[in-house]
């Protein structure tokens, strides 16, 4: 396990074995010179030179810490995966134009289903429907008036429905478009 040490300033990590057995080395991320702790040292070196060495320094404010590895890796660290990223919206605003084709949609198809539903229970008959167009009695419009609120209904729920998905497919989209820019 060998130790790494870490530039105070800038997080610039340095394997010890880079360093050698230098006091101190500029940073590669900063250009800072960097102490090397001497307790870092003293595990470096051998144990003879680490008994005739130079007695250790006070700890300094802002020294360079050693932090233990697992692996000696070229690679840069893994950003700290502990911070979860801040919590993309579940619903992203959805513009006027789609909420506008999602009422489009909406109006027709909510006429034919709560019709065809109306057929289907026996509340709107076929000499219903032929009266609408032939006969000239304004009570021929009551069958179509009194399914208006079936109708009304289902399209409201169409479109609040349709917006919804719409919303939160956008906010995913956009979720995995900041996702693809961090990374
Ligand atoms: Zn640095």
């Amino acid at each position: 396990m060998a130790p790494v040490l870490q530039c105070p300033d800038c997080g610039t990590k340095h394997p010890l074995g880079q360093v050698g057995d230098a006091v101190a080395f500029p940073c590669r991320g900063c250009g800072r010179v960097l102490k090397v702790p001497e307790r870092v040292q003293r595990a470096a070196q051998p144990v003879g030179v680490a008994a005739a060495g130079t007695p250790a320094p006070p700890p300094e404010v802002g020294a360079t810490r050693a932090l233990p590895v697992v692996e000696r890796n070229p690679r840069p660290a893994p950003a700290p995966a502990a911070s979860p990223a801040p919590a993309a919206p579940r619903f992203a605003p959805v513009p006027v134009w789609m909420r506008f084709i999602c009422w489009i949609f909406a109006v027709p198809l909510a006429f034919l289903f709560v019709f065809t539903a109306a057929r289907a229970f026996g509340m709107f008959s076929r000499d219903e429907l032929t009266d609408l167009f032939l006969a000239t009695d304004t009570s021929r419009f009551w069958p179509v008036v009194r399914l208006l609120p079936f109708v009304a209904v289902v399209c409201a729920s169409m479109v609040q429905g349709g917006v919804l998905a719409l919303s939160r497919a956008r906010a995913k989209r956009r979720g995995a478009a900041a996702g693809g820019r961090r990374s």
